[in-house]
């Protein structure tokens, strides 16, 4: 994220880093540092500040000593995209080319889901999926993730609003780029999403997708409590593999292992099965059962995803009928399994439409700004 000058921004940082911050600075008496972390916490994450003259519950040369050593930013917006059905999509430039898309869909959850962006482009090369055609460029920091929320609230206009009454309720990271792969900032970015003390997204409403990174599903779990989402899209190795890639590596045994031992599963927290409807690939009532199969002993349910076509896609949806026929049978083995309604494609904001056009420059291409982000 881009700092004005040199000034720390504070806006993204961690609770244990916006107190050494405070403490390093020197503008805070040491015995104090403790008790004005939490108040500036409170303004930063609660209310959404972005002026430090508004934490009017701090002494007035305080807050002007804080403006004059750090920063409350929030990354530039590039374009801001608004469907016919609600959903909002925010291109968030944290640098530049460094960009990366953010999706709020209304009433889903209780509230509303913000989908998140845990990289810029994508290593994985899903065949179906249009991040996929991106390379990826960077990981973004604890910093950047966080910001997509705090871009989102600004939005809504909703930092002061009542838990009961907000539209944001919920998180997906669902956006752009593998979590797992970024699983330190998303881990960090999940507990100041979660934090009582800010925007107070609970755990449970805090959902992070993979495409099977096996080794770190435990970890995941373990750090974040969040809840897991697979996207399994095949039933057997040899389609997946074709589908996503990943599957080389981490085959669909290993994958259905870990699924079973994510830490807390229970009947009220299952693993959510994203399976994306593939015409004539993925789609036949013996896949169906197939599935059923595969989830056996897993506390699970499967979203049904209708494929999102975007420009050059190799693929069709599956016909509505078909799709019906394939979750009545899952249904049928006691899963709940919705079919997930296409949101926002008109503004390519529905799932795998999302793409930015940042590209990868090298190193020493790069033009060095200050204050950006590790
Ligand atoms: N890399 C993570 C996070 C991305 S989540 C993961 O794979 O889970 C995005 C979800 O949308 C994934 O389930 C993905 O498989 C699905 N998806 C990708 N392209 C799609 C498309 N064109 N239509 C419907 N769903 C798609």
């Amino acid at each position: 994220m881009l700092a004005a000058g040199s000034s720390p921004n504070l806006a993204g940082f961690t609770r244990p880093e916006l107190a050494a911050a405070l403490g390093q600075a020197g503008a805070t008496a040491p015995d104090k540092v403790r008790m004005r972390a939490d108040q500036v916490w409170r303004w930063i994450h609660r209310h959404g500040v972005t002026d430090f003259a508004a934490m009017t519950n701090i002494a007035k040369e305080q807050r002007s000593a804080l403006a004059d050593r750090f920063a409350l930013l929030r990354p530039d917006i590039a374009r801001r995209q608004e469907s016919v059905d609600g959903v909002i999509k925010w291109l968030i430039a944290f640098g530049p080319n460094i960009e990366a898309e953010t999706v709020f869909i209304p009433d889903v959850g209780g509230g509303g889901a913000l989908c998140i962006s845990s990289q810029v482009g994508c290593t994985l090369n899903c065949s179906f999926c249009h991040t996929g055609t991106q390379a990826l460029v960077r990981n973004l920091t604890t910093a950047e993730i966080v910001a997509q929320a705090q871009v989102a609230r600004d939005d809504l206009g909703e930092w002061t609003t009542a838990n009961g009454e907000r539209r944001l309720t919920n998180v997906v990271f669902m956006g752009m780029g593998e979590p797992l792969y970024n699983l330190d900032a998303v881990a960090s970015a999940v507990d100041v999403l979660a934090d009582n003390e800010g925007m107070a997204i609970s755990r449970r409403r805090i959902t992070v997708s993979t495409a099977g990174v096996v080794p770190q599903l435990r970890a995941l779990g373990e750090r974040t409590g969040a809840m897991l989402a697979i996207s399994l899209h095949a039933t057997n190795d040899e389609l997946r593999n074709e589908l996503v890639p990943l599957n080389r590596r981490y085959p669909l045994a290993e994958l259905m292992a870990a699924a079973r031992a994510y830490p807390g599963l229970s009947n009220s927290k299952r693993v959510t099965f994203e399976y994306v409807m593939l015409k004539g690939v993925n789609d036949s009532p013996a896949e169906a059962r197939a599935l059923v199969r595969l989830l056996a002993g897993i506390p699970a349910k499967i979203n049904l995803i209708p494929f999102n076509p975007w420009p050059g896609a190799p693929y069709e949806c599956s016909d509505p009928a078909t799709i019906q026929t394939f979750a009545a049978i899952v249904n049928k083995a006691g899963y709940a399994s919705p079919i997930r309604t296409p949101r926002g494609r008109d503004i390519l904001a529905a799932c795998g439409q999302l793409r930015s056009e940042s590209v990868k420059v090298r190193a020493s291409a790069r033009p060095r700004t200050a204050g950006a982000s590790a």
